[in-house]
């Protein structure tokens, strides 16, 4: 027997921030919950500033270099993810592989559904024997929408 709550919001697989944190030894302090929450509920990826920018906005009592050192060690234990590109780096949850197309002027990340690249990952490893990582992280560079218009 797990000690899973019941009647868990919209039957989403999941597990809460708490749950997640303590699966990696992580203690669940509140700064920790909140990025992770943060992270997991927007598509976009963000830096370090934009998350300090949102917690502070939602009342969160927190300081630019704790922020950062909190997604660090999200990152280390595979809660989140990094995108380096210009400008800061980008933070994303970690819960769902999926690859990346970053603008190379303005940074900004969006992700690519593993599924919709499967052919593309097979014929890179056929041409190179590179294959994605254990994060599924394929890294697509070229303008966005707003660059490119
Ligand atoms: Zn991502
Ligand atoms: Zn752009």
């Amino acid at each position: 027997m797990i000690g899973r709550s019941p009647g868990e919001a919209g039957g989403a697989t999941v597990p809460s921030p708490s749950v997640r944190l303590r699966d990696r030894g992580l203690r669940a302090t509140s700064n920790r919950r909140q990025i992770l929450h943060l992270l997991g509920s927007r598509d976009a990826h963000l830096s370090a500033a934009e998350v300090y920018e949102a917690l502070r906005r939602t009342g969160e009592r927190v300081d630019p270099a704790t922020v950062y050192r909190t997604l660090e060690v999200l990152t280390e234990v595979g809660l989140a993810h990094a995108v380096d590109g210009p400008g800061p780096k980008r933070y994303g949850d970690g819960s769902a592989p999926h690859h990346h197309a970053v603008c190379r002027r303005c940074g900004a990340v969006k992700d690519l559904p593993l599924g919709g690249l499967a052919d593309a990952a097979r014929h890179i490893e056929e041409l190179t024997g590179l294959r994605p990582d254990a994060s599924g992280a394929m890294l697509f560079h070229g303008l966005c929408g707003a660059c490119s218009g």
